[in-house]
């Protein structure tokens, strides 16, 4: 047996006696989804041990190096980890801001003691993370953003407001985007610092979504002490750092538009509504637009593949996130339109309607935000004109 090929039985070896049997079914609630931090409560013990082995393993992040508590896989081993986590249907052990955006801007640019600091909790997922970006009047045109500081040394005095924090007051430790240096052009004075959120300063108020699920607050730092020795990269140079973080969010997102149980569980609640005529969906209408999805979704996700061997393990996909962001987003969207069509009538209640979790008109409502969370569409389509296909500005 070659070496890939060894790498496979033991890791289809490995999750046989360690990967919970609860563990190895889709979603059905947004409790089962593990966040991880200080606050989080385990649903089960399952939960508890899958996250923990997979954390001792470095397989929460197959391909950080070993030193920060990663797996130290190469592309090829990483891959295979994943394929055989998807045969089983395993649940990813963790969600994590940290492992997707904060993650990777800390091993490309923080400073030793950084890495070192925050990087094995992250794997283990012991902090949550959550990003501190967007202001009331800075979203898409981020470096106009106001929270601003004051220079006293060793550390800063902060005052200012973020908007659209998801999850603030459930999260551990804030990734901000802070202005330094408020005399520097605006692209040039800011400096992307990390925190805890116990910071005497900082308080968090809810934001109600239409889908009656809240999980945004705004969040207000008052005369917040935030150290100089969390801060990322060198002081006022941070917006490189933003622009790379918010490619791995993209991509994050993009991701939306993979749910391979997606499809699964569309065509089955399709011939469980809609019924069948002649062995094919009676509605020719729902037929066609499910079979264009399926495709689209197929489609998506073996070009993020593609994209994804071409790249570096655990390196950026650059402005091609921007592509998969849109179109994993649009993917997403329309997965749920669909859903939504084929419960008919059965969906205009909260909940009833055939999903994984019953929750159907919620999930549906908070796909509306996928296209406008981590940049909006517009936004993404402005970054592929110019960065991906050369047109003018
Ligand atoms: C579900 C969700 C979760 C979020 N979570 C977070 C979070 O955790 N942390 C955080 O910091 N932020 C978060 N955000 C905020 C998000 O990043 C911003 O909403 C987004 O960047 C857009 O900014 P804005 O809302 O200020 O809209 P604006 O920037 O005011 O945009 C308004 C409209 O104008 C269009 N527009 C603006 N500029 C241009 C342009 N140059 N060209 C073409 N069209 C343009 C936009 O596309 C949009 O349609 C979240 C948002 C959502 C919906």
């Amino acid at each position: 047996m070659n070496e890939p090929e060894q790498f496979r039985s033991e890791v289809r070896a490995w999750l046989e006696a360690n990967c919970p049997e609860s563990m190895r079914h889709p979603y059905r609630s947004e409790a089962d989804i593990c966040w991880g931090g200080r606050n989080w409560e385990f649903q089960s013990d399952d939960q508890r041990e899958w996250l923990r082995r997979m954390a001792e393993k470095g397989w929460t992040t197959p391909s950080w190096p070993v030193q920060y508590g990663g797996g130290g896989l190469g592309r090829e081993h990483a891959k295979i980890l994943k394929q055989e986590l998807k045969r089983i249907n395993a649940r990813p052990p963790i969600y994590s801001f940290g492992i997707a955006m904060i993650g990777p801007a800390l091993l490309k640019y923080g400073s030793e003691e950084l890495k070192m600091q925050h990087l094995p909790q992250i794997v283990r997922g012991e902090i949550r993370w959550v990003q501190g970006y967007s202001e009331p009047n800075a979203g898409s045109d981020l470096a106009s953003l106001q929270a601003g500081a004051v220079d006293m040394g060793d550390h800063y005095i902060v005052n200012g407001s973020k908007i659209w924090t998801s999850y603030g007051d459930q999260g551990d430790w804030m990734f901000a985007l802070i202005r330094t240096d408020a005399e520097a052009p605006k692209h040039q004075g800011i400096s992307l610092i990390l925190f805890d959120m116990k910071t005497p300063g900082i308080t968090t108020r809810p934001i109600l979504l239409i889908s009656g699920k809240s999980p945004f607050t705004e969040t207000f730092f008052e005369n917040t002490r935030m150290e100089k020795n969390q801060v990322v990269g060198e002081p006022s140079q941070g917006w490189t750092i933003a622009k790379y973080l918010l490619t791995h969010e993209r991509e994050m997102i993009g991701e939306t538009g993979n749910l391979q149980s997606g499809v699964q569980l569309l065509s089955r609640v399709a011939v469980k509504k809609q019924g069948l005529d002649n062995g094919r969906l009676s509605n020719p209408v729902l037929r066609t637009d499910i079979a264009r999805f399926e495709i689209d979704e197929v489609c998506h996700r073996l070009t993020m593949e593609r994209a994804r061997d071409e790249a570096q393990a655990g390196a950026s996909l650059g402005p091609a996130a921007s592509m998969f962001k849109y179109y994993g987003t649009e993917l997403n969207k329309r997965r749920h339109e669909l859903l939504m069509s084929v419960n008919s009538h059965d969906a205009l209640v909260w909940e009833g309607a055939e999903s994984n979790d019953g929750q159907l008109p919620r999930r549906w409502l908070r796909t509306k935000g996928n296209s406008i969370e981590g940049g909006t569409s517009e936004i993404q389509l402005n970054i592929v004109a110019k960065r991906i296909l050369g047109l003018p500005g």
